[in-house]
């Protein structure tokens, strides 16, 4: 530049030169003063053109620094307004001097509009007041930054360090917000669905959380009714508007089937769908009711259980409510989980029915039922069980528990079962004997099942008590009363085996007499006899005779003692009389034996029948004497034996088999063995003898050996004042 200008003054000059010499006397003059002036100039030029040089070199670096500035300016500028904060600068006041543009984003307001206004005129109410009192307190210097978080922004201010402005640093918190609510709306959720017991109790509150978390004014919850394939309200929640509970009360009359509006829509396609203007929808049902209660918009979500839409959550508002996609995610989620919910309380709700069915079984059962652990011990006890066992539950559990498995295993060992524990996998029974609280003494049949837990093992084991006393008892009386019939037919056979051998040894006796009678009277009245003969003839006729007369008087006395006829006339008694007497009549026909007598000459009176007492005695000395074939001894005895006289009449004859000794008294019975067989009798004696003692109050047994004899032993009391004197004596 400064040579372009000395070019241009050198051009001039030269040019005013060019012109001045075409006159010759000014030619020399003013070219010395041309060469001066271009020596001056040339230096001048070199000089400025030096100079000039340095100048633009200042200069370009000035343009340097200020294009890196500006560009700094421009970079800075640049992240002021991309950062996610907005920022100004304000005057203590708190008037905005400048602002980002994120800053007039966040407040809602233009860049210029932001410039003219304070920043406590961005609030309201009592965030505005809250602004101004932070601003004060930077303002006086009590502090150097302030901070806070309003509904939307959060706030920051900083007062610059010697400089009178405030940076002011304002963050959009409302998205922030809006994540806080959804996920405080999803743990509320998630916080009912753990803590309920069933879905009913749960329902209203969900909705009723998800209206005031998510700003919805009312909620209802649609369920599949699987016969009908429709879905029905099942629940609703509502902020308290009688205009809302006219719609709810509309939907609830509704059966909505697959595909047909709002919630039909989102029961067949399983994703969420939004009815944004109720004013103009035309899909929607209950329409006019949704718009009697002025709701604006409607949203509606599906409870999913896997694949399968069971429910749907419908939310309603008064406002146009667009949501957003992390609602959409948060109710998306919400109704997989509220899905899940609902069937895991449905499972419960099935298994408390089940177990509400057994514990009603268990409860009200007419059998006792036990719970007992696997090591036996009783953990529960049924009311018929205590009832039963006339206990409460605690001595259940402390004595009658235990002393009735006692009893079982006792009962167990002596039948070689197992014992309780170990038998319980065969499932049998048992019945066992135990006593009640009571006292009363009870048959009880035990029967134990073990109940399976889900893998298979034994989670505790159930047993069923049943009194079968009565069972038992009847069961009981009925072998008893099988007994004795079975006792009586043998018994009649018995008696008919006897009367068969009574009438044969009956007739046998009468014919012998008779063939006796008949034999010896022929002769007689035939004729030619001497009178000896006729005298002995006789004889023989009066003994069979008499044979005959006895046999017919047992069988009636026999008759009479069994039907209780008999009357004894009783009075005093010598039995040594007696005993006298019955030797002296069996003796002339009884040659064979000796008799002997070994009486207690001081024997006291008896009281009894002396005519009896003598049929006694006459009895057991012809056994003796007939059942001594062989002849030998027949000894007759008395003495006191305390209160009672003791008559023994022993002989050396025969004797008695051992296992005929307990029967030789019974009616009609004979020994049938050995020598016994060959002597005629009727098995009549005995059982009349022994009916006489027993009529006195005595008794009677018999002691004997076969071939060495018997002895037949009896008593008599003695006389009241005898046995009185007798004691009176001996005292
Ligand atoms: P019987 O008319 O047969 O003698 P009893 O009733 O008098 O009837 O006696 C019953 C049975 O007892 C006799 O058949 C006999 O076998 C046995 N008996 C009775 N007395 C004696 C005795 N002194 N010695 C041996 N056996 C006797």
């Amino acid at each position: 530049m400064p040579f372009a200008f000395a070019a241009a003054v050198l051009a001039a000059i030269i040019g005013v030169l060019g012109a001045a010499a075409t006159q010759p006397e000014v030619a020399f003059p003013i070219f010395i003063g041309v060469v001066v002036f271009a020596a001056v100039l040339t230096g001048v030029a070199v000089a400025a053109s030096e100079l000039f040089r340095q100048y633009r070199q200042v200069a370009a670096g000035t343009q340097t620094k200020l294009d890196d500035i500006t560009a700094a300016e421009r970079r800075l500028r640049n992240v002021v307004d991309s950062a996610d904060v907005g920022l100004g600068l304000a005057d203590l006041e708190g008037n905005l001097t400048q602002v980002s543009d994120r800053l007039a984003v966040i407040f809602g307001r233009g860049h210029d509009e932001l410039l003219k206004v304070s920043i406590t005129d961005l609030f309201a109410g009592e965030e505005r007041a809250m602004v101004s009192k932070g601003l004060a307190r930077l303002r006086d210097g009590q502090l150097t930054r302030w901070a806070t978080e309003l509904s939307a922004v959060g706030l920051y201010m900083v007062r610059l360090p010697a400089d009178p402005q405030l940076l002011v640093q304002a963050t959009d918190i409302a998205a922030r917000r809006r994540a806080e609510t959804l996920s405080d709306c999803l743990a509320s959720v998630r916080e009912i669905i753990v803590a309920s017991a069933g879905v009913d109790q749960a329902l209203p509150q969900v909705l009723r959380q998800m209206c005031e978390h998510l700003g919805w004014s009312a909620g209802q919850y649609w369920s599949v009714d699987s016969e009908t394939r429709t879905m029905r309200v099942r629940h609703s929640w509502n902020a308290a508007d009688a205009l809302l509970d006219g719609f709810l009360f509309a939907s609830r009359g509704m059966a909505v089937t697959e595909g047909n509006g709002l919630v039909g829509r989102v029961w067949q396609a399983g994703i969420l769908a939004v009815e944004g203007d109720l004013t103009r929808a035309t899909g929607y049902e209950p329409l006019r009711a949704a718009q009697i209660a002025e709701l604006r918009s409607a949203l509606a979500f599906p409870i999913v259980q896997g694949s399968e839409v069971t429910g749907v959550i419908e939310l309603v508002s008064r406002e146009t409510q667009t949501p957003e996609v992390e609602e959409v995610t948060v109710l998306a989620t919400a109704g997989v989980e509220i899905g899940q919910f609902i069937r895991r309380a449905g499972i419960a709700d099935a298994l408390r029915r089940s177990e509400a069915d057994h514990r009603a079984i268990f409860e009200r059962s007419p059998v006792g039922i036990a719970r007992i652990s696997d090591d036996g011990e009783l953990v529960e006890a049924n009311a018929s069980l205590l009832h039963l066992l006339e206990h409460d539950a605690d001595s259940m559990k402390g004595t009658a528990w235990p002393d009735l498995m006692r009893a079982y295993d006792q009962a167990a060992l002596r039948q070689h079962k197992a014992p309780f524990l170990a038998g319980i996998s065969d499932g049998g029974s048992l019945q066992v004997r135990a006593a009640t609280g009571g006292g009363t003494w009870l048959w009880l049949q035990l029967t134990a099942t073990s109940i399976p837990d889900s893998y298979g093992a034994p989670e505790h084991v159930l047993v069923m008590v049943e009194d079968v006393t009565a069972l038992r008892e009847t069961s009981e009386r009925l072998t008893e009363a099988l007994q004795a019939q079975r006792d009586a037919n043998a018994n009649l056979e018995k008696f008919d085996q006897t009367k068969s051998e009574f009438l044969s040894i009956v007739s046998h006796e009468f014919r012998t007499a008779l063939t006796g009678i008949q034999g010896f009277s022929e002769l007689i009245r035939d004729g030619g006899l001497e009178p000896d003969e006729v005298r002995a003839y006789g004889g023989y006729i009066f003994n069979d005779a008499d044979r005959v007369n006895r046999l017919i008087g047992d069988m009636l006395d026999l008759d009479r003692m069994e039907s209780g006829r008999m009357t004894m006339r009783t009075a005093d008694v010598d039995i040594n009389d007696i005993v006298m007497e019955a030797i002296s009549r069996a003796a002339p026909s009884a040659t064979t034996v000796e008799f002997k007598s070994d009486l207690d000459p001081r024997l006291p009176i008896v009281a009894g029948d002396r005519d009896r007492l003598i049929q006694v005695l006459s009895n057991l000395v012809n056994n003796a004497v007939k059942y001594s074939p062989e002849g030998g001894t027949v000894t007759l005895a008395s003495r006191v034996d305390g209160r009672f006289a003791l008559v023994s009449i022993s002989d050396t004859g025969i004797g008695i088999p051992q296992d005929e000794i307990g029967h030789v008294f019974e009616r009609f019975r004979r020994v049938r063995s050995g020598a016994a067989q060959a002597i005629p009798g009727t098995g009549l004696g005995l059982t009349i003898v022994k009916q006489i003692v027993e009529m006195h109050g005595g008794k009677i047994w018999v002691e004997s050996a076969v071939g060495h004899g018997s002895s037949f032993h009896f008593t008599i009391p003695l006389a009241p004042e005898s046995a009185q004197a007798l004691q009176t004596s001996n005292g």
